[in-house]
């Protein structure tokens, strides 16, 4: 244990907020590995400023198993720690810092067993796979699944080691995050018809989203291990105009569309976009500098298959004869879509306590995914 305990306070020690650059852990991780006789293959992302890491541990053959983690952690500014959260202590059987729980608990956990690893003798590969930017809408992984998948032998499972309390998640919603500015026409307030008022066209799709939310809320899917079990959409953030006795120029807002994995998201996001067209046209038959313009991340959802391999897998070795859906989005639905590999989520940590000030990882769920890797090194070695 004291090795791997070492190895989640190594981790934390890097300061990896998702806007800082992750590059001080890589190249730890990357001389850790060097030590061990392990190739790292690091997929940078535009600027170099970030990197994703992949490593095999064992034969390079078919059959292997991806053990998958997000190097970077949400942030600390305005949190009330009781600690320095960049540096791990132990206290009531826990350990706190940013990131112990989501997730570096599980990316140590990984590294910390690469000796076992090697001693064991491994058939079939375990693959270490760290990416960059999941705390921003899972920006970074997808350019390191692409190049696994096309590089790799056959993978039969990816274990994405967010927090499950050790529980087998096998669903959990896509998230469609849009970021909609309209720009509309400043003009005296007392002299409307000269000016394009930003605030009342981005109230139109504002009252045209939380309708479509109603319409959401009437469709659920019983049985789903979801809670709601319906479709959500959210806008969560508005700012617009900057005095009273101006017709606003911009308003900015935000939605956040939350997607079961049985839904087609392109519907309901088509019917919005549609709007924004029309009013969009409206705007500028009046100011041709009017617009609305859109940046949009989309995280896909994730639902396991039936016969799913990583399902039976983490089930058989995590000892769990059910299996749960989580609330939060992961990088599962890209292993699974972009890389086509079978995948599952299961790790230790509460998410209860993630990007959370003080959070923390219990010691006990610590142990059981050390558990969980150890097993599955056996599981590799017959
Ligand atoms: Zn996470």
């Amino acid at each position: 244990m004291e090795h791997v305990k070492a190895m989640i306070a190594r981790l934390v020690a890097h300061d990896t907020v998702s806007s800082k650059s992750n590059l001080g852990l890589i190249e730890d991780v990357r001389a850790y590995l060097a030590d061990h006789g392990i190739e790292s293959h690091l997929v940078p992302n535009e600027d170099g400023a970030k990197a994703n890491l992949y490593a095999t541990i064992g034969p390079n053959v078919a059959g292997g198993i991806i053990l998958s983690g997000h190097t970077d952690v949400v942030p600390v500014d305005d949190q009330d720690w009781s600690t320095n959260p960049f540096e791990v202590v132990e206290k009531d059987n826990r350990l706190y810092g940013r990131g112990t729980c989501d997730m570096k608990g599980f990316c140590a956990i990984a590294l910390a067993l690469v000796p076992e690893m090697l001693a064991a003798n491994l058939k079939r590969p375990i693959h270490i796979a760290l990416s960059y930017d999941e705390e921003l809408g899972c920006l970074g992984a997808p350019f390191m699944i692409k190049e696994m998948a096309a590089k790799l032998p056959r993978i039969d499972a990816v274990i994405v080691g967010e927090p499950t309390d050790m529980q087998v998640a096998e669903m959990h919603k896509g998230v469609y995050a849009s970021t909609i500015h309209v720009r509309g026409l400043e003009a005296h307030s007392s002299q409307t018809h000269l000016g394009v008022s930003a605030t009342r066209y981005a109230a139109k799709i504002i009252n045209f989203i939380n309708d479509l939310h109603d319409e959401l809320l009437a469709n659920p899917y019983p049985g789903l291990p979801l809670s709601p079990n319906h479709s959500t959409l959210n806008v969560g953030k508005v700012n617009g105009g900057i005095a009273d006795n101006i017709v606003a120029r911009d308003c900015i807002f935000t939605y956040d569309y939350r997607v079961l994995p049985q839904e087609d998201h392109a519907s309901i996001v088509g019917r919005i976009d549609a709007l924004i067209g029309e009013l969009e046209a409206e705007m500028k038959a009046k100011h041709k500098d009017c617009s609305i313009t859109q940046k949009v991340v989309w995280t896909p959802g994730f639902a396991a298959p039936e016969d799913d391999e990583a399902k039976s897998l983490a089930m058989r070795v995590a000892g769990k004869n059910q299996t749960i859906g989580v609330p939060y989005g992961t990088e599962a639905g890209q292993f699974q879509n972009d890389g086509g590999f079978s995948t599952i989520v299961c790790g230790p940590g509460s998410i209860d306590q993630a990007h959370k000030p003080d959070e923390f990882i219990e010691l006990s769920q610590v142990e059981l995914g050390t558990q969980f890797v150890r097993d599955l090194i056996i599981h590799q070695s017959k």
